[in-house]
């Protein structure tokens, strides 16, 4: 039972964000929350205990280094100098799962990893986005996007299976209802989407969906593959829930030559000295062949929880745009 201390008729809490300390402390107490919380908590476990039955051994994040996922799209820098040398935070752990996949003995690994990206205030009207975010960053070693479909299918599955579970009244108390998805999940080509629907066809396949699934090849970082003979498919994916929640996974096969790794930083007019390192490792022929993706956890939720707002799906809510009260 949840005992609320403040006046609740005073304030507007839930979808319009914290404006001041005790809407803020509202937010924390309201017991959608803990309900929210309880279904993150099993969502997180059912992937935990997914990676664990298929070897995949976790790392934990870092937070601070001096090259980070470029992103490629419009954000703000997030980094501090610190004894002569500049760190910046993390926007994703690419480059990181890529090198850490350079142990011999390791060749599936995932990360819970917080990530940051100051990205424009428009983007809090969108009700997915956070500036600041946690995502489940997979990889694996020597394997294909064949093989990383077929293993986040099942991933999929679990959480629902898990969830359904062990999570009834709280999804009972939230007012949603999940069925868990038809194996193999669908897959779409970007292209014959695009034909088919025009520019928006992400957001209208998965208003129409019932099931999450995949769409294959975007134009995104240097790091996703490109196919040699076929310039311009890029061996990538994003997998979107249904009901229009929209993105949930985004990832791909990697580039591991030197050559084509310069080649598309600069395609992309990357600052190729912030990637010094990186490409250091890149022009030994170090890079290890790799697949992989990052599934947002706040989204996830959000899904599973049937929330119109991502900011109801954490307790210290980080929207773009929007004052941080704590
Ligand atoms: N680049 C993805 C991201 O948006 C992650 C990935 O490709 O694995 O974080
Ligand atoms: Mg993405």
């Amino acid at each position: 039972m949840v005992i609320y201390h403040l006046a609740l008729s005073v304030f507007s809490v839930n979808d319009t964000g914290a404006q001041s300390m005790k809407e803020a402390v509202l937010h924390i107490k309201s017991e959608k929350r803990m309900h929210i919380l309880r279904v993150q908590s099993s969502a997180l476990m059912a992937i935990h205990s997914y990676m664990h039955k298929h070897g995949v051994v976790q790392s934990m994040p870092i937070i601070l280094s001096p090259e980070t996922d470029p992103l490629n799209h419009p954000h703000f820098d997030a980094s501090v100098e610190y004894y002569g040398q500049r760190l910046h935070l993390t926007k994703s752990m690419i480059l990181h799962k890529q090198l850490s996949l350079l142990n011999d003995g390791i060749d599936k690994i995932y990360f819970m990893s917080p990530n940051v990206r100051l990205e424009d205030g428009k983007l809090k009207e969108t009700g997915r986005h956070l500036f600041e975010f946690s995502q489940v960053d997979i990889e694996f070693k020597d394997k294909t996007k064949k093989d990383f479909i077929r293993f986040t299918d099942g991933m999929i599955a679990s959480i629902y299976k898990f969830v359904m579970r062990k999570c009834a009244d709280d999804l009972k108390a939230l007012d949603r209802t999940l069925k868990v998805p038809k194996l193999p999940l669908k897959v779409y080509e970007s292209e014959d989407l695009r034909k088919e629907l025009g520019e928006d066809f992400e957001k209208l396949v998965s208003h129409r969906a019932e099931d999450p699934f995949w769409i294959m090849n975007f134009r995104r970082e240097f790091y996703d593959r490109e196919d040699k003979e076929r310039r311009g498919y890029y061996h990538n994916y994003d997998i979107f829930w249904p009901e229009g929640y929209g993105e949930a996974l985004s990832g791909g096969e990697r580039e591991w030559e030197h050559k084509e790794i310069v080649r598309k930083m600069a395609e992309r007019k990357t600052n190729m000295k912030a990637f010094d390192t990186y490409l250091q490792v890149s022009s030994q022929g170090l890079i290890p062949r790799t697949v992989g993706g990052g599934l947002g956890i706040e989204r996830m939720v959000r899904y599973l929880t049937g929330q119109k707002h991502i900011r109801d799906v954490t307790l210290f809510p980080r929207v773009p745009g929007e004052r941080i009260i704590f």
